[in-house]
C-alpha cells in the first residue's frame, strides 16, 4: 500500500513494545479489509507519556495501550466506558475528532476465548493464579460468568485487595489461598502470572496433583503457545486454552471499535494461522 496524507494511523503504546504481536495481526486485518491505514508499535517512556498525548490526539485515529500504561492513560481521556471503569484499566482508545474515548477489550477477549473452546465457568470452582493487571480483568469476568473464585498470588495482600474490589462491585465470596497451601479442589485453573513464559519455559505455576482432576487448564501466556502448565493439563486429559485466542479477540474488538467494521470468523482464523506460524 502507499502511505499518504489520508492514511489512518493506529498503534499500540507501551514500554517495552518491541515484542508486541498486535502490529502483526492488526496490519493483517487492515490488509484483509483493504483499508488505507497502518498500525505501529510506539515505545513511550513514562516521562514521555504526557507529552505524547498531543501527537496521538492530532495524528492517530485510535491506539491500544499496554504495560505499563493501562491505568495511567485514564488521566488523559475525555470519556471512559463502563466496562473499563469497572476494571480500572483501558487498553483501547478511540479518537473521535480530538476527543479520546477509552475502552477495555481484554474481558471480551477472555470471554470469547472461553466460548470458542466451549468452556463454561458457571458453578465451577475456579482457581486464578495471580492478582496483577490481567488477573483483575479475568477475576471480574469469572465472577460475572458465575464461577466460584479462589485467588492465589505470591503477594497475598494484592490478592486480598483484588478480592475487596470484586466485593465492592458484586455480592460474592472470593477465597484467598497462599500458593504453597493449594489443595486439588478445583475444576478450572487459570494462570495469569508470567510463570512459564519465555525464556523461563521450564517453570510451571502448579504442581502435578493440582492438575490431575481438572476439567480446564487456561494459561494466558502465548510465548510459548504450549506452556508446562498446558502440557500438564493435556497429559491429564483436561481441556486447554493458551493465551493466543484472548490476544486475538481483544485486538479484533479494538479494531471493530475504531473502524465500525466486523472481523469475520474466517478472517480471525487466518490471523490465528499467521500468529501460530511466526516465531513466538
Ligand atoms: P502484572 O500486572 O505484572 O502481574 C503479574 C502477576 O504475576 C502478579 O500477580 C505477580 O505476583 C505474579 N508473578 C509475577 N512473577 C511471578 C513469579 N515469579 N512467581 C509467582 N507469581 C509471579 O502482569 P499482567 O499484565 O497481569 O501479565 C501477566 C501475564 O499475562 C503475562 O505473561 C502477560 O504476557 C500475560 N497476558 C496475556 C494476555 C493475553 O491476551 N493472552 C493479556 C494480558 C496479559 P505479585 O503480585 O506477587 O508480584
Amino acid at each position: 500500500m502507499t502511505i499518504s496524507g489520508n492514511t489512518k494511523l493506529y498503534g499500540v503504546i507501551g514500554d517495552p513494545i518491541m515484542h508486541s504481536l498486535s502490529p502483526v495481526f492488526q496490519n493483517q486485518i487492515i490488509r484483509q479489509k483493504n483499508l488505507n491505514a497502518v498500525y505501529l508499535p510506539l515505545r513511550i517512556t513514562a516521562q514521555g507519556l504526557q507529552g505524547s498525548m498531543e501527537l496521538l490526539k492530532n495524528n492517530f485515529a485510535g491506539f491500544n495501550v499496554t504495560i505499563p500504561y493501562k491505568e495511567k492513560i485514564m488521566d488523559y481521556l475525555d470519556e471512559i466506558d463502563q466496562q473499563a471503569l469497572e476494571y480500572g484499566a483501558v487498553n483501547t482508545v478511540k479518537n473521535c475528532g480530538g476527543k479520546l474515548f477509552g475502552y477495555n477489550t481484554d474481558g471480551i477477549g477472555f470471554i470469547k476465548s472461553l466460548q470458542k473452546a466451549k468452556a463454561d465457568l458457571a458453578g465451577k470452582e475456579v482457581l486464578l493464579l495471580g492478582a496483577g493487571g490481567a488477573a483483575k480483568v479475568l477475576a471480574f469476568e469469572i465472577i460475572k460468568q458465575g464461577g466460584k473464585l479462589t485467588i492465589a498470588n505470591r503477594n497475598t495482600n494484592r490478592a486480598e485487595q483484588l478480592a475487596a474490589e470484586l466485593k465492592n462491585h458484586y455480592d460474592v465470596f472470593v477465597k484467598i489461598v497462599e500458593p504453597g497451601e493449594l489443595q486439588p479442589d478445583y475444576q478450572i485453573i487459570i494462570n495469569s502470572t508470567p510463570v512459564g513464559m519465555y525464556p523461563k519455559i521450564n517453570q510451571c505455576p502448579v504442581n502435578v496433583e493440582l492438575v490431575q482432576n481438572v476439567e480446564l487448564v487456561y494459561d494466558v501466556i502465548y510465548t510459548p503457545l504450549e506452556t508446562e502448565m498446558v502440557k500438564l493439563g493435556k497429559q491429564f486429559g483436561a481441556k486447554t486454552i493458551n493465551g493466543l485466542p484472548m490476544l486475538i479477540y481483544q485486538g479484533v474488538k479494538s479494531f471493530e471499535i475504531w473502524t465500525g467494521q466486523r472481523v469475520t470468523a474466517e478472517e480471525i482464523a487466518g490471523i490465528q494461522e499467521i500468529l501460530k506460524n511466526i516465531q513466538l
